[in-house]
């Protein structure tokens, strides 16, 4: 397992970390110079961020810098109710594969998407399978594309409390049971990104990440789980203040040959997005070297 302690090398920081400095909105383009000002290699854009800065300029920054993009979010809710839905859906996902490829990311990040209008607050229908299937059928034919585009997808497990609203792929084994079925000779095409806020509390994480090997971990994420959650989007703790053994899991991840950066991807409303993105920057670096 690679030593953290002395410097921050493998440290990306997710860009939605400092989406807010006191409170208060901040461009991608800020956000990006005060990681390269810390020796930052590594980001993880969010498309919002990247579109209200613009693509061209942020990928010219990105390139000035020799900034690595450690995955690009998102792509994914792939549901929909009829067929133009199910195209939105397609198209929209084809321009985050140009995206990513413009922004020469490591990875898509998709988060795949539940019932349809229930993060709106009002599903539709209450037929989870319906939606499953729905994902397996939009990764399926995304993949074509982004093989064709040499941008891998890294399906995002996430933690069970967003099965209806955010996405219906919970647990590191049925991501992977997505990739098996889909990519069965694993290419590195398709693989998963394990973010330990979503995957810690499984049993069965330490097997499935060595079932995952090499060529489907795509992408590494963390922050910390806090007790109690006060938020079930925006209360994530920063690395070392909740109950999160990051260390151990990190550990699984590099057995299997990870060797990519430790995304820092934290939404807190309440408590890191009120501080200053400066102190928050610092913090991710000093707690990248204790508690990752
Ligand atoms: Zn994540």
């Amino acid at each position: 397992m690679r030593d953290f302690s002395q410097d921050h090398r493998w440290l990306s920081i997710n860009t939605a970390t400092i989406r807010k400095s006191r409170g208060v909105e901040q461009p991608l383009t800020d956000i990006i110079e005060a990681c390269v000002q810390r020796g930052i290699r590594a980001i993880s854009p969010w498309r919002d961020q990247v579109a209200a800065a613009g693509l061209p300029a942020i990928s010219k920054l990105v390139k000035a810098h020799g900034l690595e993009l450690s995955g690009y979010c998102r792509g994914g809710m792939f549901p929909a109710t009829d067929a133009a839905g199910l195209k939105a859906a397609r198209d929209d996902n084809r321009r985050a594969v140009d995206e990513a490829c413009e922004l020469n990311a490591t990875c898509l990040v998709l988060v795949v998407g539940a019932l349809p209008g229930a993060l709106a607050g009002q599903a539709v229908h209450k037929d989870i399978a319906l939606s499953r299937s729905q994902v397996t059928d939009g990764i399926a034919e995304l993949l074509e594309y982004s093989k064709a585009n040499k941008m891998p997808l890294a399906i995002e497990p996430l933690h069970p409390m967003y099965a209806a609203d955010r996405a219906c792929i919970n647990t590191m084994e049925q991501a992977l049971d997505v990739c098996d079925a889909l990519d069965p000779s694993q290419t590195g095409a398709l693989g998963v990104a394990v973010d330990v806020y979503h995957v810690w509390w499984d049993p069965k994480l330490e097997a499935q990440i060595k079932r995952a090997g090499k060529e489907r971990l795509l992408a590494f994420h963390v922050c910390d789980w806090m007790t109690p959650t006060t938020h079930l989007l925006e209360d994530r703790g920063m690395m070392g203040d909740g109950v999160i053994d990051i260390p151990r899991i990190r550990g699984w991840v590099e057995a299997e040959g990870f060797a990519g950066y430790s995304e820092v991807e934290i939404f807190s409303s309440g408590n890191w997005w009120q501080r200053a993105s400066a102190e928050v920057l610092d913090t991710c670096i000093a707690r990248h070297r204790s508690a990752v």
